[in-house]
């Protein structure tokens, strides 16, 4: 049986579903959630920056981020 990957919005709280078709980031921390670039507050560089380097770089959703100290340095 395969796993169910749930992919919610941390904003929007919507199943993103596909995670390769919606342009999103996923949450590091506990939450498990992503965000959409739609509902996020990066402009297109920072979310490309984002995009990117998002195996070398750990993002946090606000919950997340207020429980860990991590700046993303831009
Ligand atoms: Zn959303
Ligand atoms: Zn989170």
């Amino acid at each position: 049986m395969a796993d169910e990957i749930r992919n919610f919005c941390v904003k929007c709280d919507e199943n993103i579903g596909d995670a390769a078709q919606a342009k999103i980031l996923k949450c590091n921390g506990q939450c498990n959630k992503v965000i959409h670039q739609t509902c996020s507050s990066y402009n297109a560089s920072e979310w490309q920056f984002l995009e990117t380097n998002k195996d070398n770089i750990k993002w946090f959703c606000d919950g997340c981020s207020q429980a860990t100290t991590v700046k993303v340095s831009q």
